[in-house]
């Protein structure tokens, strides 16, 4: 038989988490590569998942969340950013941030819509871009400190650009988004009546005491804006794959129809123990930060004055590094793994205009202590 897959098929590459991890696996080397902590989050909410199950939570949940759930990620915001998302009708539940992102995408995009998205972008904007028929616009956040041109993101909105994807935490540089560009990203969005899908995964992962501010939270971008979060980046387990997005209705019900003929509901147990969670979160965030803030503190001291200098990140967990000047991140991200034994993220993939992602690598340092010793110590030992 000839197989023959789908046009759509062919603009989509394997992810380059995949390759990569496949790649440490093969070499038997250091994964500082694909986002995910290499230890366990916390032992009681482990305990919550076996309780629900026990306790029968076993069958299809509501297609748009279960109400406990939906109910603590409205309070949660409420008591944190002040800001009112109606559980019943402004907030679902999703199979991770990545199927948020795909159903928020998918329902808003038309086949010929600009998208603007911000370079390096989180991959997957771009291929749920595509996949929906619309045309990615790229504005490069320049390094070091990864900043982007006012005058770029303005030129670039034409009478086709119908969305703004904004990545807040950033992955993969580690940038927080100051007040000031916010505020310029709102005012374009409401002077051109365009829609902000913000994804903020990592909103509560900021380092030396940088204030994470949603975009939906400036005035006249609650009705425009998609928030799209995901416990699996807060509470440190990226399988369990339980996110959501807040929303006006009208956004909320686009998303739930596309989410009937995909997924139609989210694993039940693991949204009762993600509920559960939520109601501890004031206790439980700030040893997590602090986690976090040493392990960020750690690998940006051992690698400054190294051959692989690093930009500083205030959020998330991922950190830019530079490499030696005659060198490009592909071949160098394969040499390391093969020869050196640790895994990098190569971010050129990340890059649709420009040529920096290819003088730097990505590092991931979501490790635990031991896993950070031993990819440092083989990052160092490269020679040039
Ligand atoms: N957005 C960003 C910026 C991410 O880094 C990730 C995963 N690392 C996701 C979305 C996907 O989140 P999830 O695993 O909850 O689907
Ligand atoms: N978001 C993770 C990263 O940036 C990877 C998630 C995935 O592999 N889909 O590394």
């Amino acid at each position: 038989m000839s197989i023959k897959l789908s046009k759509r098929i062919e603009r989509i590459p394997e992810s380059v988490f995949t390759t990569m991890s496949r790649l440490a696996v093969e070499n038997n080397a250091v994964n500082l590569g694909q986002g995910f902590p290499d230890f366990n989050g916390p032992d009681w909410l482990i305990e919550e998942v076996y309780n629900a199950m026990k306790n029968g939570k076993n069958q299809y949940a509501p297609s748009i969340g279960i109400l406990s759930l939906r109910k603590n990620i409205s309070e949660l915001y409420k008591s944190i950013y002040d800001i009112d998302w109606s559980y019943e009708k402004e907030v679902i539940v999703t199979m991770g941030a990545t199927e948020a992102l795909f159903s928020a995408i998918h329902s808003v995009v038309d086949e010929g819509d600009e998208v603007i998205i911000f370079e390096p972008y989180y991959d997957s904007y771009i291929y749920d871009v595509l996949l929906a028929g619309g045309i990615p616009k790229f504005i490069t956040l320049h390094k070091p400190v990864f900043s982007f041109n006012f005058d770029d993101l303005e030129k670039s909105i034409t009478n086709k650009t119908k969305v703004i994807i904004l990545n807040n935490p950033h992955n993969p540089t580690g940038k927080v988004y100051t007040k000031e560009e916010l505020k310029f990203i709102s005012e374009i969005a409401i002077k051109n009546d365009l829609i902000v899908i913000s994804d903020e995964v990592y909103e509560f992962l900021t380092y030396d005491n940088t204030i994470h501010i949603p975009i939906s939270t400036l005035t006249g971008m609650k009705e425009r804006t998609i928030t799209i979060s995901s416990a699996g980046k807060t509470f440190g387990f990226t399988g369990w794959k339980i996110g959501w997005a807040c929303a006006n209705e009208q956004f909320i019900k686009g998303i739930h129809s596309i989410r009937q003929w995909t997924t139609f509901a989210v694993n039940t147990p693991c949204q009762h123990a993600v509920a559960f969670g939520l109601t501890k979160i004031k206790d439980y965030l700030p040893d997590f930060r602090k986690l976090y803030q040493k392990k960020r503190d750690f690998i940006i001291k051992e690698l400054e004055n190294s051959l692989f200098s690093p930009t500083i990140p205030l959020g998330s967990y991922f950190i830019m590094v530079n490499i030696p000047q005659n060198k490009n991140d592909m071949d160098l991200a394969l040499e390391l793994v093969r020869d050196y034994k640790v895994a990098t993220i190569p971010p050129s993939v990340f890059y649709s205009i420009s040529d920096e992602g290819k003088s730097m690598l990505r590092l991931c340092f979501a490790k635990q202590d031991e896993t950070l010793k031993n990819g440092v110590k083989n990052l160092k030992a490269y020679k040039v």
